[in-house]
């Protein structure tokens, strides 16, 4: 399953290449990375593939997350690394794209390893990090003190300090304080903007929640406690529903002391796949790429899906879901709020002004509000005959390619 996303997003080029007229130089220039830099991190007797890809930096340095998880492969961290060249371009951030990814299991391993690998990942990859250079941050898996690793081995190899080389790291170690949800935070302002566009009531709707990491856990909290009826949560091994409305409060105490929502007692326990087709209203998705595929997107019964994670959807997908009329929220700009705390974050770094948290707050707001305001103007244009997701690539690729006319690529 996993070494198909890339062609996924080839299909999804071709699509735009029509709709935009683009030429073929355009798309190998918009298709190609621009640095694959591998390694095998070696931790005593065991070792572990590591990358980090610098898809593209027309608009700026690289800047994506790093992600540690077994089913990482150069195919997933390429097509990530590209769908963070787009987010960012959407978002309208001075960035280019990039994504690192370690192949190794962290919910399997020791404090020590954990600090470990993190330490020799930045062994491998110092000399194409830096604040000008490409920027990474959190993604699955891993988390702020995981950053703070990075951060101290970055300092320890080059000599000085310099905390804008990675984001998401820790308060005391210069982060930002609103990064933590900041994610999810961005996921929900764009569904009330959806909401908002569609006319459409919270307290009539079931939503379910696929992943419960990071992302998933805060944009529960965040629509429970804004009224929405939240009838199902998941994480990796498995879900809970209930009909009439799930304690989302009880189930992060559940997650946090037994280590996953399926023991929480009340509702009835279903698989991720279960999770999909359950009869609600949205559907959030927010675990991992290849979720919602050719196999189940016509049992999904929501009319909105909201993507958190990045490539829930496949292409695949993509077309019967379109056909059905459910509007895929697409992830480069549901999931950008992350990406663009992190530039604050930077931002602050670079300048040492410490910003105002309200004033963050409601930046991060306009900017969100912003990109998908842009996004609809473009899915008007085309009279509603193309997906969202078409209309926020188009948008994202004009801002990439203009970036490299003017350097003289094209
Ligand atoms: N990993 C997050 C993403 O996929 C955040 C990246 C960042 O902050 O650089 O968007």
């Amino acid at each position: 399953m996993k070494d198909k996303v890339f062609s996924n997003i080839v299909k999804r080029l071709a699509e735009v290449k029509k709709l935009e007229n683009l030429t073929v130089k355009e798309i190998r220039l918009l298709s190609t990375p621009k640095r694959i830099a591998y390694t095998k991190l070696k931790i005593g007797k065991k070792t572990y593939p590591a990358w980090r890809i610098l898809f593209s930096d027309a608009l700026g340095p690289g800047k994506g997350g790093i992600r540690f998880h077994p089913g990482v492969c150069q195919d997933e961290v390429k097509s990530l690394s590209f769908w963070m060249t787009l987010k960012n371009s959407l978002a309208g951030l001075p960035y280019g794209g990039a994504k690192g990814g370690v192949q190794f299991d962290p919910r399997q391993a020791s404090d020590k390893e954990l600090q470990q690998v993190s330490r020799k990942f930045i062994d491998a990859f110092y000399k194409y990090l830096g604040q000008d250079k490409d920027i990474p941050a959190p993604d699955v898996y891993t988390n702020s003190q995981i950053m703070a690793w990075m951060l101290d081995e970055y300092e320890k190899k080059v000599g000085y300090h310099q905390p804008g080389m990675i984001t998401g790291k820790p308060l005391d170690l210069q982060g930002c304080v609103l990064r933590g949800d900041a994610t999810a935070k961005g996921a929900f302002i764009i569904t009330k903007a959806m909401l908002k566009k569609f006319k459409l009531n919270k307290k009539k709707l079931k939503v379910a929640v696929q992943g419960f990491g990071n992302a998933g856990l805060f944009m529960s909290q965040m629509l429970a406690k804004d009224g929405f009826r939240v009838v199902a949560v998941s994480d990796s091994k498995g879900g809970i529903y209930s009909k009439t409305g799930l304690n989302i409060k009880k189930v992060i105490a559940i997650k946090k002391k037994q280590g996953s929502v399926t023991k929480h007692k009340q509702g009835q326990v279903v698989t991720n796949a279960q999770l999909l087709e359950l009869p609600v209203d949205i559907l959030v998705l927010a675990a991992l790429e290849n979720q919602v595929t050719k196999d189940n997107a016509k049992d999904v019964k929501a009319k909105y899906i909201v993507e958190v994670a990045n490539g829930p959807t496949t292409y695949d997908a993509d077309q019967i879901l379109f056909k059905k009329g459910t509007m895929v929220v697409p992830d480069i700009l549901a999931n950008s709020g992350g990406v663009t705390v992190s530039y604050f974050e930077w931002a602050q770094n670079r300048t040492g002004n410490i910003l105002d948290k309200d004033y963050l707050a409601k930046l991060l707001e306009t900017k969100m509000l912003s990109s998908w305001n842009k996004m609809m103007t473009v899915y008007r244009e085309h009279d509603k005959k193309i997906d969202l997701r078409a209309s926020a690539y188009i948008i994202a690729i004009r801002r990439i390619l203009s970036a490299e006319r003017l350097r003289g690529n094209l």
